[in-house]
C-alpha cells in the first residue's frame, strides 16, 4: 500500500509538469491509473475482510459519529480562507479517505444486521481527551498524538485505545438510558459517515 502510494505520488507529480493533453501527459496519466486501481482493490479487499470478521464476532458495535466529509471540507478550506489546522488535519483526512471509513461503516452496518447484531453511533465529543479511569477531561491529557497520559491520575495508554474505550463506555451508557441512536435510522441524514475507534 505504501509503495503504491509513493508511486502514485511520483506519477501525479510527473503529470503536473507536463503540458496538458500532450502525448507525454497522456503517458503519465496512464501510469497514474495503475497504482490507483491497485490501491482501490487493496482497500476494497481490506474493508470487506475487516467488516466481515467484526460482524461475525460482535453483536454490538459502537462507532464515533464523526462526519468525515465535514472534516475534510474544513481542512481543505476554500480559496483565501483555508481551514484551520490544515497541516495537522490533512494527514488524518488522508488516512480516513485512504481507508474508506464511510464505506467501512456502511458495510459494518449491514453485515451486523445480517448477523443479528447492531451498529450504534455515539457523539464524538472529547472521546480522545477523557480519562477512562477518573474521567478527568482535558486537552493536556494528550501530550502527543499517539500517547494518552491523564494529568490527574496518571493513567497511561495508547491514545487510540483510550478513544475506543470511551466510545464503548459512552455507547453502553447511552443504550442504558435509551438515548443511543441506531445507526441505520440516521442513514438519510448521514449520507456522509463516520470513523471507528477515534
Ligand atoms: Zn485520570
Amino acid at each position: 500500500m505504501q509503495t503504491q502510494q509513493a508511486k502514485l505520488a511520483k506519477y501525479q507529480r510527473r503529470m503536473a509538469h507536463k503540458q496538458k493533453f500532450s502525448n507525454n501527459w497522456k503517458k503519465a496519466k496512464a501510469k497514474v491509473k495503475k497504482p490507483h486501481t491497485q490501491i482501490a482493490n487493496a482497500r476494497r479487499d481490506f474493508l470487506h475482510k475487516a467488516t466481515t470478521t467484526i460482524s461475525q464476532n460482535h453483536a454490538l458495535v459502537f462507532v464515533e459519529d464523526l462526519q468525515v466529509s465535514n472534516m475534510c471540507r474544513s481542512a481543505a478550506g476554500a480559496g483565501e480562507n483555508p481551514g484551520k489546522n490544515v497541516a495537522a488535519k490533512s494527514g488524518l483526512n488522508k488516512a480516513i479517505l485512504d481507508q474508506g471509513w464511510g464505506e467501512f461503516r456502511r458495510q459494518l452496518d449491514y453485515k451486523l444486521a445480517w448477523n443479528g447484531g447492531m451498529l450504534f453511533a455515539v457523539p464524538p465529543h472529547y472521546t480522545s481527551q477523557e480519562c477512562p479511569k477518573c474521567h478527568h477531561t482535558s486537552a493536556d491529557n494528550r501530550q502527543t498524538q499517539a500517547r494518552f497520559v491523564c494529568v490527574k491520575c496518571h493513567y497511561e495508554n495508547h491514545a487510540d485505545h483510550v478513544g475506543a474505550i470511551n466510545v464503548k463506555e459512552r455507547g453502553h451508557r447511552l443504550l442504558a438510558c435509551g438515548d443511543a441512536v441506531l445507526s441505520r435510522s440516521m442513514k438519510q441524514e448521514l449520507a456522509e459517515v463516520s470513523q471507528l475507534f477515534s
